[in-house]
Parts: structure tokens; sequence; C-alpha cells
């Protein structure tokens, strides 16, 4: 019998291993199934766009069928509940339970809340194309409602929680969706504040701080207001509560702070760290060498800072790639291969025509790291439908 591969999660890591098993395996050497929510994959990458309202949320969608061959993948709409790795198998939440020889998991993030009060009943979230959507219409609610509640200032009040690279191009673009958004709802400006909160010493922690310094001046310009070192003590229905008793009031909080791998993860058994496993040199699951973890859901060490690698697109690609390898080896006999991150560089945008962040080793800013930002999501739509799909999505 044929060996079964399941895969769960349509994300960046799943996408690139279907795609690439569909070119790898030959007809009927194996039969693939890929698991996801949602009948579409999305650019989780531009989605800061879409929840400010600078670009259509449609656009962040490819529909799946449109990208896979169906001839040679089997792809299941459904959403995963659990996983038995012992009867190897997995369950979905309508009651169908899936059987597998490999297992694939790329079921991206949710978010931590690092124990905040009030933040997970509280605070939108940038996670998928529906939490986008939510919050694109809940700023625009909000406007709305303060033009006949025009006493309540603090509807005019987004807290953004969290000035890691998330929220920095979420408050990128809300500075370029706001003077739009008065003019829509005849709102003086300058009554709109944007706080951009985050706990520890720096914003954007981890990147250089030419570039951490470059990025808030031009915020700045567009009106956020930056509380570094200020970690929010508590989220309630009307604004935080700063660690130094300051409190903020607000009609809309979305909360960017940080992720941790998709609990599906950790409540089937694995071992996790802040719900990542930390994989083996060929992405599997320690103790399962027929589950391969990807993305979000793994964690990675880099030997050169003995820190995790930060969770992103460019590793979840790539895992995705050696993934299908392996997968392609196990099958027909061959070795496996080591994953070693291949880091091309980090850009931010910061709104329109705006960017900086480094490629290779060189910094880059303003309008050049802005078209650098571009070709990079052009590379991913080419490596995933070919120039028909970058035609298709692309910004250019
Ligand atoms: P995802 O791409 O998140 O995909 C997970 C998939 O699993 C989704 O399709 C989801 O619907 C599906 N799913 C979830 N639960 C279930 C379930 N129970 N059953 C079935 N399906 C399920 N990274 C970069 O490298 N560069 C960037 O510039 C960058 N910018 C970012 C900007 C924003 C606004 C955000 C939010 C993230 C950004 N990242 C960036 C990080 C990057 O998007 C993630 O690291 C990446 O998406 C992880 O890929 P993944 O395959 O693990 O999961």
């Amino acid at each position: 019998m044929n060996k079964r591969i399941v895969i769960l999660g349509a994300g960046y890591g799943g996408m690139m291993t279907a795609t690439r098993l569909q070119k790898m395996l030959n007809y009927n050497e194996a039969e693939v199934t890929l698991v996801n929510k949602h009948d579409y994959h999305y650019l989780t990458t531009w989605l800061h766009e879409p929840a400010a309202g600078t670009l259509d949320a449609e656009r962040c969608q490819i529909e799946i069928e449109s990208v896979i061959d169906t001839n040679r993948i089997n792809f299941v709409k459904g959403t995963a509940e659990s996983i038995d790795p012992n009867a190897k198998s997995v369950k979905l939440t309508d009651g169908q339970t899936l059987e597998y020889d490999y297992l694939v998991v790329g079921l991206g993030a949710d978010p931590e809340t690092f124990g905040i009060q009030g933040l997970k009943e509280y605070a939108l979230g940038i996670r998928s194309i529906n939490s986008v959507r939510l919050i694109k219409e809940h700023i625009e609610y909000m406007f709305a409602k303060y033009r006949s509640e025009p006493d309540k200032l603090e509807y005019l009040t987004i807290i953004v929680g969290g000035a890691g690279f998330t929220g920095i191009e979420f408050v990128g673009e809300l500075g370029d969706r706001i003077p739009e958004l008065c003019n829509q709802f005849d709102i003086d400006p300058s009554l709109v504040k944007i706080y951009s909160i985050e706990a520890a010493p720096t914003a954007l922690p981890g990147f250089d701080p030419e570039l951490v310094e470059y990025a808030m001046n031009i915020l700045e310009r567009k009106g956020v207001t930056f509380k570094i070192n200020t970690p929010i003590k508590e989220c309630n229905p009307d604004g935080v509560i700063l660690a130094t008793g300051e409190e903020i009031k607000a009609g809309t909080i979305v909360w960017t702070g940080g992720v941790r791998g998709n609990a599906i993860v950790e409540n089937s058994g694995f071992e996790t760290m802040r719900g990542r496993v930390k994989v083996d040199d060929f992405l599997r699951a320690p103790g399962h060498d027929n589950v391969f973890i990807l993305g979000d859901c793994a964690l990675i060490i880099n030997e050169e800072t003995n820190r995790p690698y930060p969770p992103t697109a460019q590793i979840a690609m790539q895992q995705g790639q050696t993934c299908a390898e392996n997968l392609t080896s196990l099958i027909r006999g061959g070795e496996l291969k080591k994953f070693t991150p291949e880091i091309k560089g980090t850009v931010a945008s910061l709104g329109k025509g705006e960017a900086m962040g480094i490629v290779g080793s060189k910094k880059i800013y303003g309008s050049t790291a802005s078209v650098m930002k571009k070709v990079i999501d052009n590379r991913y739509l080419y490596l995933l439908g070919g120039m028909g799909l970058l035609l298709k999505k692309s910004k250019l």
C-alpha cells in the first residue's frame, strides 16, 4: 500500500511542502492529503495591511486548489482538533479521523499573552483573514461611534501592544490609513492617538539599533506614540493599565506582543517550549520519527547566538522545502537531509513607500527597502504558484 502523508495547515510551511511534493513524487508514489481550516491559503506576512484597511483582505487570499494539483494532492477543508501520535491519526472537528504514515504539522501560531489579565478577552489579534477584517471594521465602527458620542475621545485611540515586527508594520499602515479615515468621518486628525507599547527595553528587539531608530523616527512622524520598556499589566474593556500604573483608555486594542506554537501540538502530548517543538536536525519531533514539525510550531536553536530563531515565513518556507525532500527520501529509501536555515535578510515595512531592514549584511532604508519588501513578497508568490500567481497577486 502507498504511504499516507498528511499535512496539517496550508500556511507557508504546509503549502511549500505540498507544492514541492507534487513536483518531486511520481503519480501514485504516495497518498498526500493537505488539511486546512479554509479553502484558501493566506499571506500572513501581508496581514498588517488589511488589518489597517490599506489593502483588501481578498488580496491576501489564494485559493488552495488553484495552486495544488488535485490529481496528486487530496485537499480536505477541515479543522484539526488533535493528533494521536501513537495511533498515527489526526482527529478533525467534524468527526473525521485521518490516518497517516508520515505527518507534517504546519498549524502556525497562537497568541502568547504572557498571562496578562484581560488580553485574551479584550484585545484583537493579527492572525488570519477573519481576524484582520474584524480589526479594520472595529476601527471604522469606533470612528463612526465617536461622531455620535463626541465626548468619547477614547474611541479614537488605538493601542498596539508589542513593538516587534508585526506591531511595527501595523502602526506603519495605521499611520497611512488614519488621515483617510479622518477625512471620511470628518474628524480632526489631531484627536486620534496611536500607541505602540513594548515591554522590552527597545522597539523591534533583535534588530540593529540604527534601523530601530530609523523606524521609530518615521513612525513618530506618522503620529505614533511609543511607550518602550513599559509592560502592559492589564487589559480591560476600556483600555489598558500599564505596569507604571498609568491607564490609557482606548476604543481599539490590538495585541501583537508574541506568538507560541498552535495549542494542538502541546495538547496532543508533544514536548514543547512556548508551544513549539524543538525538532531534530531533520525537522522531526523527538521520539516521533514519522512526524515533521514546521514553521511557527517548530523551535530551532541558532547556534551562533544560542537562542531560538524567531518564527518567520522565511524559515517556514525553507523547512517546507527540506521536509518535502526528506519525505521523498523516506518513501524512496534515500538519506535524510539536515535542515539549516539560510537567513537572507529581514525587511520591515513602515507604511507606503517606507521600510527598513537588512539584506545579506547590508542595511537598507526608505524607498529602496520598500521596493525590496515587494520583491520578497513577489518571490514567494512566484515560488508558490509560478508566473500565473505572481501576475494575479503581485503588489508592484
Ligand atoms: P501559517 O502561515 O500561519 O499557516 C498556518 C495555517 O494553518 C493557516 O492556513 C491556518 O488557517 C491553518 N490552521 C490553523 N489551525 C488549524 C487547524 N486547527 N486545522 C486546520 N488548519 C489550521 N515572516 C517573515 O519571514 N517575514 C515577514 O516579513 C513577516 N511579516 C509578518 C507580518 C505579520 C503581520 C505577521 C502576523 C507575521 C509576519 N511574519 C513574517 C511571520 C510569518 O507570517 C509566520 O512566521 C509564518 O506565517 C509561519 O508559517 P506557518 O507555515 O508556520 O503558519
